[in-house]
C-alpha cells in the first residue's frame, strides 16, 4: 500500500545522520513513484513533491528530530495541506434551519451516507430529518425508510410525485412545521454525470437552496471519483465531498487528490457499512495514517465521544508529557472493551498492529481484559508507574496473585511497551525547538 511504500521510503532515511541533496533526490523519486501507483493525480504528485524538496533543502530542523526524521515531518505537513489543512465543518444556517442536499453518482453510498450522516448529527444535538427525492426506482425509497428506521429519523416521502423539486419543498415545509432542524435531502444518481441529471438536480437547488451541496464519492473508484467532483461542482456547485468506501481503498489516491483539483474539502468519510462508520474528515489524522504514525487523535476523540471526556483528556496530557503508566494503559484498553470494536482501533495504531494482537477473538476479549486487569491489580503502585521494576520474581509474585500463568504477564509488558513506544514516536513529532537542518 502507499502507507508501506512511504514507511519503506523514509526508513532508509530515518537512519542516516546527514542527509546530503542525492538522499533527499532519491528519496522524492520514490515517493513520486508511491504518489503515482496509490493512483494520485499527476499533477499533483509533481507539485507535491517539488514542494517537499524545496522545503526539506531549505528548512529549519526541530531540535528533537533527526534529518531524516524532519523530512518526514515536512512530507506530513505537505499532506496535510494538500488535503485541506483543518478539518472542514459542516456550515448550519444562522437561522437554525439547515438544508443539506446530497448528491453523486449511483453506488457510491448516497443513500446510506444520508442515514450516517442523521445519526452523527443527531449525536451532535441535532433533530434531522430525511428526504427521499430518488423518484425513479420505488426501492430506492424504501432503502431510505429502512435507513431512516435503522438510525430513528423520520423520512419524508411523496410516493405519487415525479418532481424531486417539488417533494423537497414539501419536505422543506414539513420539516421546519414539526421543530427539526436539518433537512438531508437523498437524491437520484447515475453512473455517469449527464445533462438530465443535472438538470434534475440544478432545480432541486433551485427550489430549496441547499446550505450545503454534498457530493459522495466512492474512494475505490480513484481518479473517477476526483472527475466527478469536478464534473459536479462545474455544474451544479459543489461545498464540500463525502468519500465512502475508505475502509477498503488501499490506494487512497482521490483522497489525496480532490482537495487540490477541484478546491472543495473532503469532510466526512465513510469507513464501513454500518451506520455509525461516518468520520469528519482530518487531514492531519490521515496524513499520520499514511505515514504510519498512527491514529491517536482519532483514538483519543473516539474514546471521548463514547466516554468520560476529561479522562480522555486526561490520557492526551500524558501522553504528550511521556507519563503513560500500566494503569492507564488498562484504563484504555477498557475503554476499547467499551467500544465494542477492537479491530477498527487497531487499525489506527501502528505499534499495535501485530499478528498477535490482530489474532485477539473479539469472543475472547472480555476474558482477554479481564486477565489483563488481574494482573495489573496484583501489582504494586511502584510497579504499576514503572514496569521496569517488574524482574522475574516480582514477575512470579503477580502471576500467583492474579491466578495467571508468567508467559501472560510477559505478554502483557510488550503489549504495553509497544503502546508507550508508539506514543512516544508520536509525541516527538509535535514538539522540540528549531534549528537550521542545512547551511549555506
Ligand atoms: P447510492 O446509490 O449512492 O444511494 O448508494 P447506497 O447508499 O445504496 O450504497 C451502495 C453500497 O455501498 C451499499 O452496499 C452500501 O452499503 C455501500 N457503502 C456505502 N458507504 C460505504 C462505506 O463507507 N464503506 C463500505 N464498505 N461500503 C459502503
Ligand atoms: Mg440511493
Amino acid at each position: 500500500s502507499l502507507s508501506d511504500k512511504l514507511q519503506g521510503v523514509f526508513k532508509k532515511l530515518k537512519g542516516k545522520g546527514v542527509l546530503t541533496e542525492a538522499d533527499i533526490n532519491d528519496a522524492m523519486r520514490e515517493v513520486k513513484l508511491a504518489l503515482l501507483e496509490a493512483d494520485v493525480n499527476f499533477k499533483v504528485v509533481k507539485d507535491f513533491v517539488a514542494a517537499v524538496k524545496e522545503k526539506s533543502l531549505g528548512s529549519d530542523v526541530l531540535e528533537s528530530l533527526t534529518p531524516g526524521q524532519q523530512v518526514i515531518k515536512i512530507v506530513n505537513d505537505e499532506l496535510v495541506s494538500l488535503m485541506g489543512g483543518a478539518n472542514s465543518k459542516l456550515t448550519y444556517s444562522p437561522r437554525g434551519f439547515t438544508v443539506l442536499l446530497m448528491v453523486g453518482l449511483q453506488g457510491t453510498g448516497k443513500t446510506t451516507t444520508c442515514g450516517k450522516l442523521a445519526n452523527y448529527l443527531k449525536k451532535n444535538g441535532k433533530k434531522p430529518m430525511l428526504c427521499a427525492c430518488d423518484i425513479y426506482r420505488p426501492a430506492a425509497i424504501d432503502q431510505l425508510e429502512v435507513v431512516g428506521k435503522n438510525v430513528d429519523v423520520p423520512v419524508f416521502t411523496m410516493r405519487e410525485c415525479r418532481e424531486p423539486e417539488v417533494i423537497a419543498q414539501h419536505a422543506l415545509k414539513e420539516a421546519e412545521l414539526r421543530g427539526y432542524d436539518v433537512l438531508i435531502v437523498d437524491t437520484a444518481g447515475r453512473l455517469q454525470i449527464d445533462e438530465a441529471l443535472m438538470d434534475e438536480l440544478v432545480r432541486v437547488k433551485k427550489a430549496i437552496k441547499p446550505h450545503e451541496i454534498l457530493l459522495v464519492v466512492d474512494a475505490m473508484t480513484g481518479q473517477d471519483a476526483v472527475n466527478a467532483a469536478t464534473g459536479f461542482d462545474e455544474t451544479l456547485g459543489i461545498d464540500g465531498v463525502i468519500m465512502t468506501k475508505m475502509d477498503g481503498d488501499a490506494r487512497g489516491g482521490a483522497a489525496l487528490s480532490v482537495k487540490q483539483v477541484t478546491g472543495k474539502p473532503i469532510k466526512f468519510i465513510g469507513m464501513g457499512e454500518k451506520f455509525d462508520a461516518l468520520e469528519p474528515f482530518h487531514p492531519e489524522r490521515m496524513a499520520s495514517r499514511i505515514l504510519g504514525m498512527g491514529d491517536m487523535l482519532s483514538l483519543i476523540e473516539k474514546a471521548q465521544e463514547n466516554f468520560d471526556e476529561s479522562k480522555a483528556d486526561e490520557l492526551e496530557q500524558k501522553i504528550k508529557k511521556n507519563q503513560f503508566t500500566l494503569d492507564d494503559f488498562l484504563e484504555q484498553m477498557g475503554q476499547i472493551k467499551k467500544m465494542g470494536g477492537i479491530g477498527k482501533l487497531l487499525d489506527m495504531i501502528p505499534g499495535a498492529n501485530t499478528k498477535a494482537m490482530k489474532n485477539v477473538d473479539l469472543e475472547d476479549s472480555q476474558k482477554e481484559f479481564a486477565q489483563m486487569e488481574a494482573i495489573i491489580l496484583s501489582m504494586t503502585k511502584a510497579e504499576r508507574k514503572d514496569p521496569s521494576l517488574l524482574n522475574a520474581s516480582r514477575r512470579k509474585r503477580i502471576a500467583a496473585g492474579s491466578g495467571q500463568p508468567v508467559s501472560k504477564i510477559n505478554t502483557l509488558i510488550k503489549r504495553y511497551d509497544e503502546a508507550r513506544k508508539m506514543m512516544k514516536q508520536f509525541t516527538n513529532i509535535s514538539g522540540g525547538k528549531r534549528k537550521r537542518m542545512f547551511r549555506g
